[in-house]
C-alpha cells in the first residue's frame, strides 16, 4: 500500500473531477467556439465552472481566466501587467522564497531594466512589513507575494500586506500566488486589495495542466500568447475543457468541508510534529504554518537520503519543492537557517484522505530509519 504524504507537490484527483473527466471525454466534447449544440454544451460548462471558482473567491464570473496551470498564471499576472504598465513605473517588488515561477518572471524583467526589490526572510520565513512599506515608491507598479510558501508553509499577512501596499501607493498592483492556500485556509480579495492571483488544479484534486488567474476588472495587462479570442484574448487557444471543468468540480467538492478539513489536517500536523519529543536534534522549520504543511529538519540526516529510505517502504515525502529536483533548497537558508538545517529538511504535505493510521506507519519509520542513518554517518 502507497502512503502519500506529498500534497503540496500534487494531489490525486479526486472522485468528482474523475467522473467529469470521463464525462466531457466520451459525451461533451465539443470544441467550446464551435456554433453548434456540441460547442454550446461544452462552452456552458466552462461557465458552470468559471462560476464555482468565482463564488469560492467572492469575485465576479467573468473575473477569472483559465489556463495551463499557476506556472503560466504567475507569468501572466507578472510579466503581462509589467509590460502593459511600464510608462506608469520601472519598479516592481517580491520576496526571496518565492516560487520558481515568480522569481524566475522577476529575473527576466530585470534583465529587461525593471528595478527589482527582493524583499529578505526572517528565522520565521516572515517578511519585515516595514521592509514593505518603505520599498515602495510612486515608481512601484506591482507587488507580488505569495499566500503560503509551498515549501515551509509560512503564511504571509496579506491583509496587512494588502493594507500597506495601497496606502503607500494606491496604483500599485497586488499579485498574489494562491496556490498552496486556495480551497485550504481562508482568502479574502477584496478585504486584502489583491488585484490578481492564481491558483492551481492540481493542487486542490483537480488533474494536471489546468489552472485559473483572477484579474481585477479594469486591470490592465497584456496578453502573453497570441491566438484565437478565447478567455477574452488573455489567454488564447482551445480551452482544456477536461481540466477545467474537473477544477470546478473537484472545487465544488472540496470548499464547504474547507474549515472541517483544516481542523483535520490540524490535528494530523499536530499529531506528526510530536515526533519532536521523540528524536532527538528536530527543529521545526517556519512560524505561523499551514496545517497542510510541515517542515522539519533531522540534524545530521540528509533529507534526501531520508526521502528514499521511505520510499523503499512506500512512504512518499519530499525534501522540498518538486520544482527544485535534486537541489538542496535555498528557502531555508534564506531564512537565515543554517546548511545543516537546510540539507536536513523534509517536508510532509497533508491532505483530507490522510489518516493517523498513516501518520504512525510515517512516524514509526521515520523513528526506525533515523537511528541507523546517524550511526552510519558516524563511521
Ligand atoms: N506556485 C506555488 C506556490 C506552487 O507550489 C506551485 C507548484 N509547485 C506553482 C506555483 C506552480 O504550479 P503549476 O504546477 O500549476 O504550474
Amino acid at each position: 500500500m502507497d502512503i502519500y504524504f506529498d500534497n503540496c507537490a500534487t494531489t490525486k484527483t479526486n472522485e468528482k473531477a474523475l467522473s467529469k473527466i470521463i464525462e466531457m471525454s466520451t459525451t461533451c466534447y465539443g470544441n467550446p467556439s464551435s456554433t453548434h449544440k456540441m460547442g454550446f454544451m461544452a462552452e456552458k460548462e466552462i461557465t458552470n465552472s468559471r462560476r464555482n471558482i468565482s463564488n469560492v473567491l467572492n469575485v465576479k464570473e467573468d473575473e477569472i481566466y483559465f489556463l495551463s496551470g499557476a506556472t503560466e498564471g504567475n507569468n501572466l499576472a507578472i510579466i503581462g501587467t509589467c509590460y502593459a504598465n511600464k510608462r506608469s513605473g520601472n519598479h516592481i517588488i517580491t520576496e526571496k522564497s518565492e516560487h520558481p515561477s515568480v522569481l524566475e518572471s522577476f529575473k527576466m524583467l530585470e534583465k529587461e531594466g525593471f528595478s527589482v526589490t527582493y524583499l529578505e526572510n526572517d528565522e520565521s520565513g516572515n517578511i519585515s512589513i516595514d521592509d514593505l512599506k518603505n520599498a515602495i515608491t510612486d515608481d512601484t507598479i506591482l507587488v507580488s507575494l505569495m499566500h503560503v510558501n509551498n515549501e515551509t508553509g509560512v503564511i504571509f499577512d496579506l491583509e496587512k500586506i494588502g493594507k500597506v501596499i495601497k496606502e503607500k501607493n494606491k496604483d500599485t498592483l497586488f499579485h498574489v500566488d494562491a496556490v498552496q492556500s486556495f480551497c485550504k485556509i481562508d482568502i479574502d480579495i477584496n478585504k486584502w486589495k489583491i488585484d490578481l492571483l492564481t491558483i492551481s488544479g492540481h493542487k486542490v484534486h483537480a488533474p494536471k495542466g489546468v489552472g485559473a488567474l483572477y484579474i481585477r476588472k479594469g486591470t490592465k495587462i497584456f496578453q502573453r500568447q497570441y491566438g484565437g479570442t478565447q478567455e477574452k484574448k488573455v489567454r488564447s487557444g482551445t480551452e482544456n475543457i477536461i481540466g477545467i471543468t474537473a477544477l470546478g468540480e473537484a472545487v465544488n467538492d472540496l470548499f464547504p468541508k474547507k474549515s472541517e478539513y483544516f481542523d483535520y489536517v490540524t490535528d494530523l500536523k499536530n499529531d506528526f510534529l510530536s515526533i519532536k519529543d521523540e528524536i532527538e536534534d528536530v527543529f521545526i522549520n517556519g512560524e505561523n504554518t499551514s496545517p497542510y504543511i510541515a517542515n522539519i529538519s533531522i540534524i545530521g540526516v540528509k533529507g534526501e537520503v531520508l526521502v528514499h529510505a521511505l520510499e523503499d517502504k512506500n512512504i512518499f515525502i519530499s525534501t522540498g519543492s518538486a520544482c527544485h529536483k535534486g537541489e538542496v533548497s535555498t528557502i531555508l537558508t534564506n531564512y537565515g537557517l543554517s546548511a545543516d538545517r537546510a540539507s536536513s529538511c523534509i517536508r510532509i504535505g497533508f491532505c483530507n484522505e490522510n489518516t493517523h493510521e498513516e501518520l504512525e506507519i510515517l512516524k514509526n519509520a521515520i523513528k526506525e530509519i533515523v537511528p541507523m542513518l546517524r550511526k552510519f554517518k558516524k563511521r
